[in-house]
């Protein structure tokens, strides 16, 4: 008989936007063979969690099985004179794990430092930031294939990395028979890794925060501190309070263990999935169209927009709340004008509500459709 972790264990509890309803199943193995185990076993859906911080789940019970991932570590798989192969399990905390590459002078994962979340959940996503992917690291991920139930390898080129996209998060939209979860489940990753000390400085807040010129470079060490600077800054930083809680303490990255914990009085803007809408990659021609001062960047062939700029210029300001009211429950965070947050007592439908009217209004201004970034579970995009 298997052992849930928790047996009323919420959404609300495991998301950083601290939204949802209770879970029936939930488990967390502790091992990788007992996760391959508990993924062979399992017929019907079920939900893959890391860490919860790009995750809007319903209100609603969740009446099926949720297992999160905390297992496994670090391994080196090959070093070479100038490239180091490091193995990291889906369960390893995303930013214990760009620490240590930091502290052995591996360059690479630098930018990405202070990104909520673990390894599996951030190949899915291919996160990034400062001018990094984590794509640009990725050699080959290890996953179940719940279709053929084996374990399997996607190289990088199978794992079809795009902006803030890959191969498994494009199965999760196509709805596929195994949602609310995609067909593969990230067992480990492996990632190649310069062995320098050092790396450029590809962002113009990285670069101000530390005196120097865009292009030159800095220490690694260097560079993660300004990066959680800037971050903090924004409020793009999850809410460490959030590891007071029972069930997120074995969560905690390493980087929190060494300042003591805020008391539960949290940073309004914190209780976010961080930027709930993807920047529009659009077509030359469609670009033409947006009045002159939007910003555009060049994207193989087509044309990245501004979600930002198209959502405060379509009358969204920073702090934009629900209801006109100074006690609305979700608003738009007054730091950042892609974060969506929870004030207290936001449900998904209120969090839904807002980001429905921001696209609408997108959408009717600038005739531009802006995908959401978080995967939501038991909810519906319009
Ligand atoms: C304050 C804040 C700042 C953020 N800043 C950034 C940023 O700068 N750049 C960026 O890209 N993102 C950012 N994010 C978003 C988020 O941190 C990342 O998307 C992260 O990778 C999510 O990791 P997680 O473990 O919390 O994922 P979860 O929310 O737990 O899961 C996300 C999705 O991945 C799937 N998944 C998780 N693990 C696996 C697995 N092993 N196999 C298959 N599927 C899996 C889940 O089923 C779900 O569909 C931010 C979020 C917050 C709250």
């Amino acid at each position: 008989m298997r052992k849930f972790f928790c047996r009323d264990a919420r959404f609300s509890d495991l998301t950083t936007i601290k939204v949802g309803g209770y879970i029936e199943r939930f488990f967390q193995p502790a091992t990788k063979a007992s996760f391959i185990n508990l993924l062979s076993e399992e017929k019907g859906p079920l939900f893959i969690l890391g860490s919860g911080s790009n995750t809007l789940a319903s209100d609603a019970i969740f009446s099926e099985t949720v297992i999160r991932t905390r297992f496994g570590g670090v391994e080196c798989v090959k070093r070479e004179r100038e490239k180091t192969y490091l193995r990291a399990d889906a369960g390893v905390i995303w930013d214990d794990f760009v620490r240590a590459c930091v502290q052995l002078g591996m360059q690479g994962v630098e930018n990405l430092s202070g990104i909520p979340g673990t390894v599996g959940a951030a190949v899915v996503q291919n996160i990034g930031a400062y001018g990094s992917e984590v794509s640009e690291s990725v050699r080959e991920v290890e996953v179940w294939d719940r279709l053929q139930k084996k374990v399997c390898v996607l190289d990088e080129p199978s794992m079809e990395f795009g902006y803030r996209t890959s191969l498994i998060k494009e199965d999760i939209k196509l709805q596929s028979p195994y949602a609310p979860n995609p067909r593969f489940v990230v067992l480990s990753a492996l990632f190649c890794l310069s062995s320098k000390n050092f790396a450029p400085i590809k962002y113009k807040n990285i670069a101000d925060y530390l005196g120097k010129p865009m292009g030159s470079v800095g220490k690694l060490w260097d560079i993660r501190r300004a990066v959680l600077s800037v971050r903090g800054s924004k409020d793009m930083l999850e809410d460490p309070a959030r590891y007071r809680s029972r069930l997120m303490a074995n969560m905690m990255p390493e980087r929190l263990k060494e300042i003591p914990l805020p008391p539960l009085s949290p940073n309004p803007n914190r209780d976010s999935c961080g930027s709930f809408f993807v920047n529009p990659v659009v077509s030359p021609e469609k670009a033409d169209l947006l009045p002159l001062g939007a910003p555009k960047f060049a994207s193989q062939g087509k044309v990245k927009l501004s979600a930002a700029w198209l959502i405060e210029q379509a009358g969204f300001k920073k702090g934009y709340p629900l209801q006109k009211d100074p006690n609305a429950r979700a608003a738009l965070s007054t730091s950042h004008a892609l974060a969506i947050t929870n004030r207290g007592s936001a449900t998904a439908r209120d969090i839904m509500d807002l980001a429905h009217k921001i696209k609408g209004k997108v959408r009717e201004k600038f005739g531009v459709n802006l995908a959401l970034e978080p995967v939501l579970v038991g909810l519906e995009e319009k």
